[in-house]
């Protein structure tokens, strides 16, 4: 999401006659977009200032010029004027849902007087509807934000407090921003949201839509071929959706579908509303719909209270699964989240064992998911360069990096069938048929 975000800032920012540079030794503005899902976000945030400010030094000593500063993103929104405090040089504090007024900050900017300028409140009119700036080159591939911020408040996750409440954006909005997406060359939409598939508005014929219908009204614009979405959440999956998967050719096999713990406890100490055997059902409901799906998942190992008990039931759960991958992170305390504050929390190194354990399989998994490739011929997705000469770097409907070799043309952003020879770790690869 961050990723979408910065590229709508550079969008918000070429009206003003900026160009994005990849290298800030000699940017008029430097914007560090952070995340504060897990810890470290905050110190890791201080110190890139302190190595931007040596920048912006420099920068001042050789040619004169000020290099305006900015931070965004979740630590901007939950810091504030601290980072004013700690780091006095950063002209400009921006939140994820107010960085739709970056140029009139910077148009604020004094560089004598160093005016501090912070924009952390939630809008009262959404973002997206202030947010109609051109869309510029993107890509092969691009994100979609469809649906922003979270009501559930689980027990250890800061989005709730970091970008606010749940919002879905109106379909006008998202058909309107996929058809420049398109004209811009994108070929593969990947709709966003922290729980994009609770995504609701009301459709065309004045009915509530959900993201199923959102997906097939999508599908119809015929130069986009791919669709993806993530990430889900298991109270909001619907039939429609899974409907949607079977029915919709666009809609690639794969779901991205956290269950974060295989404990009921734990879940029930989390604040997730559901258990385990809920997560089984839709999986199974899912796979009976779509055979060839893959399953992605997100675990949080170590969460205060987890027993060796419990551990064992997140492996089992994996373990029957079968997921094609997965994310797995050792649970860490976010400030002004309830588990924060609970007694038992778990030891840094049975975390780090736990968490090792879980990786193992999860790797194990995703080696045998990609080897079920081999032979099959899969319609790929060319989206750049590989690091090895002649080398592409595409993506499978299953979601997999797909490697291949090709001399001639340029085929970044065509759509390929590849025969699957190899397959690796992290990847699959093959040869063009
Ligand atoms: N809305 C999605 C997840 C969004 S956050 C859901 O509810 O499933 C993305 C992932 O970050 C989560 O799935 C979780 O696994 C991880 N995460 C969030 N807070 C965390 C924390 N405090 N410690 C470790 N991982 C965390
Ligand atoms: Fe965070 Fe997801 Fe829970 Fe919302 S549902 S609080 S985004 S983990």
């Amino acid at each position: 999401m961050n990723f979408y975000d910065s590229e709508k800032m550079v969008d918000l920012l070429k009206p003003l006659g900026y160009e994005l540079h990849n290298d800030g030794d000699d940017a008029d503005i430097i914007v560090l977009n952070t995340c504060h899902i897990r810890e470290k976000a905050v110190e890791k945030t201080y110190s890139e200032l302190g190595r931007i400010r040596d920048q912006a030094n420099l920068r001042k000593e050789k040619t004169g010029k000020k290099t305006i500063i900015a931070v965004a993103g979740c630590v901007a929104q939950a810091e504030g004027d601290q980072i004013m405090k700690r780091s006095p040089w950063v002209d400009i504090v921006v939140g994820p849902q107010s960085y739709q007024n970056l140029p009139e900050l910077i148009s604020k900017v004094d560089p004598i007087e160093k005016n501090k300028l912070i924009s952390i409140d939630f809008p009262v009119i959404p973002k997206f509807d202030q947010l109609k700036s051109k869309i510029t080159q993107r890509g092969p591939s691009a994100f979609l934000t469809i649906q922003e911020g979270c009501d559930k408040f689980c027990s250890f996750c800061v989005v709730p407090y970091t970008r606010g409440s749940e919002y879905s954006r109106s379909i006008y909005s998202i058909i309107d921003e996929a058809k420049k997406l398109i004209d811009a060359g994108v070929k593969e939409i990947t709709l966003l949201g922290q729980n994009v598939n609770a995504w609701s508005s009301k459709g065309k014929d004045g009915k509530v839509w959900r993201l199923g219908s959102l997906i097939k009204e999508l599908a119809k614009i015929n130069e986009l071929q791919f669709i993806r979405y993530t990430t889900s959440h298991p109270l909001d999956m619907d039939l429609e959706l899974i409907e949607a998967h079977r029915d919709i050719e666009k809609l690639m096999p794969y779901l991205h579908l956290p269950l974060q713990s295989g404990s009921d406890n734990i879940l029930k100490l989390m604040n997730r509303k559901h258990k385990v055997d809920d997560y089984l059902k839709i999986i199974e409901k899912v796979r009976n719909y779509i055979p060839n799906i893959a399953i992605s998942g997100d675990f949080i190992i170590g969460f205060p209270g987890e027993t060796d008990k419990d551990h064992d039931a997140t492996i089992k759960i994996i373990k029957e699964v079968k997921f094609s991958q997965a994310y797995s992170f050792k649970y860490s305390v976010r400030p002004g989240t309830p588990a924060a504050v609970f007694f038992n929390q778990v030891d840094e190194q049975i975390k780090s064992s736990r968490l090792q354990e879980v990786q193992n399989i999860l790797r194990e998994q995703q080696f045998e998911f990609n080897k079920k490739s081999i032979n099959s011929v899969i319609k790929v997705l060319i989206l750049k360069n590989g690091k090895k000469v002649n080398q592409y770097l595409g993506r499978s409907p299953q979601n997999q990096s797909v490697y291949f070799n090709h001399e001639k043309e340029n085929l970044i952003g065509s759509i390929i069938n590849v025969k699957v020879s190899e397959a690796f770790q992290n990847s699959i690869s093959g040869s063009i048929v």
